[in-house]
């Protein structure tokens, strides 16, 4: 059944050979290590971080840049934190305001020149000593303090746990042609863009908590009241940590993977792992095996339904039925492949790792029918949404711009960024998958997979892979959905 407006004729029917970065040489990768000391009382966490730092690019660097996302969180940034409809819930217990400051930045015992910028005093500049060239690297040190705010959010403590997400000053990834990638924080989405590093963390915290965080944990012990842990991560492109004392936690295997769950609201943790497992498989056979040995699935007060770290998603502890984890759980660890090990650009094209996410979420009930979520039903409802959507901002506005790759400031709404960015998106790659077929469509997300794992990919790369991996041109398909042209019927 077509269901869209589009049609193949669109394609040019030639085969195409890929010539994205398949076939570079392995990348050397950027060293974070991190010392930290978490303060229950303050609801502070002091560390320092020694980054060296790998010019990946192909232009002599004289100065780096960092987000200092924690900064979102300071007064007078609440819009840009929540949207004002989600105030309530995120700010529970009243407003309440947290921030970074940096004390010093040196390298090899030298201070360097810092400043603090961008509108939010989101971005970290450090002058360096002397040019830095392609492929040479440079350590650098900084001494760091954030402040936590009260907030059910993605960074901030709240009554169950306290996360720690995008907390640290993480590089900015430098694209060719541009400079340094600053994005500020935004309401909506994830507004975040990083580089696959190596990391190596250790943090002292009160012995009451569990932790649970990206990465393998190499040891724990106890002393004086504290716990303090050694964790190793390789290969990932951000770290994320929760502690909580309020944890009970579940396991579970998926082949050589060591799944855990962190929970204390969840009213049925064993369905909820045992999906976690079911994923994981699924996932692996359709897109490519998960990389790693660990996952953690960690619920937590979130004000949203979830949220994607590498090894490591929130789930908020606030869902209403063992329906919703299940949806929450899938989504989130389907970004373990779409946005952990193949990034993207999250603010500027948030559709591609959404989009792509989402629509692997209906994937997921489509191979495991016997779950009683019809993927026919999910689909429908998808459509059903988006037309609703269209219906309701034209009356309403007399126009609706339903173009999908737009950063995330210029989504006027939190409603329009998720209809353009998710429900499009799974109606944009569904649409795909019936014109071009089963086999073609999975081996395109397979060889995507490969092609960029570890690796940030554009657009124009999605396109080029999936031309590539199906043999047909898909440029105008994509632009012709991503630029809004395409009517849902
Ligand atoms: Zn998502």
């Amino acid at each position: 059944m077509k269901k869209f407006a589009f049609v193949l004729s669109l394609f040019v029917l030639i085969p195409l050979i890929f010539v994205g970065c398949g076939q570079e040489n392995e990348m050397a990768l950027s060293n974070y290590f991190l010392n930290l000391e978490y303060q229950e009382e303050s609801h502070t966490l002091n560390g320092s971080e020694m980054v060296e730092y790998v010019n990946s690019s192909d232009n002599m660097l004289t100065y780096l840049c960092f987000h200092l996302y924690p900064n979102a969180f300071r007064e007078g940034q609440e819009n840009s934190i929540v949207t004002v409809a989600s105030r309530d819930k995120a700010y529970p217990n009243g407003l309440s305001y947290g921030d970074i400051s940096v004390n010093k930045v040196s390298s090899e015992g030298e201070d360097l020149v810092y400043e603090i910028c961008g509108d939010a005093l989101n971005i970290l500049k450090i002058t360096l000593k002397k040019e830095l060239y392609p492929d040479e690297s440079v350590k650098i040190n900084i001494n760091f303090a954030v402040k936590l705010a009260n907030i059910n959010h993605r960074l901030g403590y709240g009554n169950g746990a306290i996360n720690l997400g995008n907390f640290y000053p993480v590089a900015c990834v430098y694209e060719e042609g541009i400079g340094f990638m600053t994005s500020p924080y935004s309401s909506n989405g994830d507004p975040f863009y990083s580089d696959v590093a190596n990391y190596s963390v250790s943090i002292s915290y009160p012995e009451k908590f569990l932790l649970a965080s990206s990465g393998q944990v190499l040891s724990e012990k106890c002393q004086d009241g504290l716990k303090k842990a050694q964790i190793e991560g390789k290969k990932i492109r951000d770290f994320c940590i929760v502690l909580s004392d309020k944890f009970k936690t579940v396991s579970s295997k998926c082949g050589n993977v060591n799944i855990n769950y962190f929970y204390y609201n969840d009213p049925s943790p064993e369905q909820s792992i045992s999906i976690a497992s079911k994923a994981v498989e699924t996932f692996n056979n359709l897109f490519g095996m998960y990389p790693y040995t660990v996952l953690n699935i960690v619920e937590t007060n979130f004000l949203n339904g979830g949220m994607e770290y590498p090894n490591l998603v929130m789930v908020s502890d606030d869902l209403k039925s063992s329906a919703d984890y299940s949806y929450v759980i899938v989504h989130e660890l389907a970004h373990q492949w779409w946005y952990g090990v193949v990034g993207n650009d999250e603010y500027n094209h948030a559709w591609m790792d959404e989009g792509l996410t989402e629509y692997s979420t209906l994937l997921f009930y489509k191979e495991n029918s016997d779950l009683g979520v019809k993927f026919e039903d999910l689909v429908s409802s998808a459509n059903k949404s988006y037309k609703l959507f269209v219906d309701v901002y034209t009356r309403v506005n007399g126009k609706v711009d339903t173009s999908m790759d737009r950063s995330l400031a210029k989504f006027d709404t939190e409603p329009e960024y998720v209809q353009c960015t998710y429900t499009k998106g799974v109606l944009m790659f569904n649409s795909l998958r019936e014109t071009v077929g089963d086999k073609k469509f999975y081996k395109a997300l397979k060889d995507y997979y490969k092609r960029f794992s570890y690796k940030n990919a554009s657009p124009a790369d999605m396109i080029a892979s999936f031309s590539s991996s199906t043999g047909y041109n898909l440029e105008s398909f994509f632009n012709s959905w991503l630029n809004g042209e395409v009517k849902v019927l």
